[in-house]
């Protein structure tokens, strides 16, 4: 095990992530010490680093990763489905602990609503034990209670960490709370990485077609390579009144049974409002930041008899379906090729280049 371990790490809002060193504390019953292979970059840290989420700080950022176990803690021999954990293991983990205590955990069984849930790279200071809690370090501490799931052959680290927290979030939201049938219209808005996950599962669970609308031009260009959805429309290049007009012609004129909005933009849910059929299903799955009101017209709701659903990020058992997935994910679809990879020291190049949408999905590599 390292004694020392660099980190990234966000010292306060607006400003340039900062690299750090700090000791690898030995791990404690339960817990485990990894070596980081990749730190996924997600929407949510750009919202991080720009104050639009009320976390304390100093933080290691990096709440997605992949790595080998390089220490475990007295007792913990197993991962999350019961298979051995030895040190050199490549492991993924869930990147929050839910309280189990909680009326959310306990009563509700909604435990990403948990009130006292802690998120590895967000909740978790620096300056407070065991440090290393963030997955864009040379190490990372998981602690007792983290689902730490080991991965096989046909889970490569690349292929995990493309999806890494995309993936688990649509399978919360797209496939537990409102999934796509086999032969369904379905549009999905947005081309980062939660919508192209969600085009994904909706492919493999038979919807036809899949409509991406979404940008830049380079990530369609991308989906398009890889064969994620069966329709791509450029927002750059449609209007509001064109991309209407050709989910239309795609549906039998009808609209879309089922959209999901992957886009953090408010004006999108009046959009998917548009969009889909009457009697159709509409989840609401991007808006994890506050952008404020938008104006939609909720007669639309009750005339087109819609069901409209939200889906709030995803529990330790969803990263577990998530992992399971993945080899049906790479049979179909090249995932490893969605990530670009930055050194550690070039975190703020990485964040930089999530917020742009420049490149489909940033990871970061100790
Ligand atoms: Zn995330
Ligand atoms: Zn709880």
């Amino acid at each position: 095990m390292p004694e020392a371990a660099r980190c990234v790490v966000l010292e306060a809002f607006d400003q340039p992530v900062a690299l750090d060193e700090r000791p690898v504390a030995a791990p404690e019953p339960g817990a485990a010490v990894v070596a980081v292979d990749f730190g996924g970059v997600c929407g949510t840290d750009v919202h991080l680093q720009a104050g639009r989420l009320p976390i304390s700080l100093p933080v290691v950022l990096g709440h997605e990763g992949v790595g080998r176990v390089a220490a475990l803690g007295e007792g913990l021999e197993h991962d999350a489905l019961g298979a051995p954990l030895r040190i050199g293991d490549r492991v993924g983990w869930a990147s929050s602990i839910a309280c189990g205590r909680c009326f959310y955990c306990r009563d509700a069984q909604q435990p990403t609503l948990c009130e006292r849930r802690r998120v590895y790279g967000i909740t978790r200071r620096l300056d407070s034990p065991p440090h290393l809690t963030g997955a864009w370090a040379d190490t990372i501490y998981l602690e007792d209670g983290t689902t730490i799931v080991r991965l096989g052959e046909a889970q490569p680290s690349e292929a995990v960490i493309a999806l890494g927290c995309a993936g688990p979030t649509v399978v919360h939201g797209l496939l537990h709370r409102m999934p796509p049938r086999p032969g369904e219209a379905i549009v999905i808005q947005g081309a980062g990485p939660v919508g192209l996950a969600a085009a994904m599962y909706a492919q493999l669970a038979g919807a036809r077609p899949a409509i991406v609308i979404g940008a830049p031009a380079q990530r369609l260009e991308l989906a398009s390579r890889l064969g994620v959805g069966d329709e791509r429309l450029d927002i750059d290049a449609l209007d509001i009144a064109a991309r209407a007009a050709r989910v239309r012609e795609l549906t039998g004129g009808r609209g879309a049974d089922l959209v999901v909005e992957c886009t953090g933009v408010p004006a999108a849910v009046a959009e998917g409002i548009d969009l889909v059929r009457p009697g159709g299903r509409v989840l609401v799955l991007g808006q994890y930041t506050d952008h404020g009101p938008t104006p939609i017209n909720p007669h639309l709701i009750t005339r087109k008899h819609l069901s409209v659903d939200g889906s709030w990020a995803f529990s330790a058992a969803h990263y577990v379906e998530y992992v399971r997935t993945v080899p049906l994910l790479r049979e179909r679809f090249a995932l490893e090729e969605l990530i670009t990879a930055f050194p550690l020291t070039r975190a703020q190049d990485a964040l930089d280049a999530a917020r742009t949408g420049n490149v489909a999905k940033a990871v970061v590599v100790p």
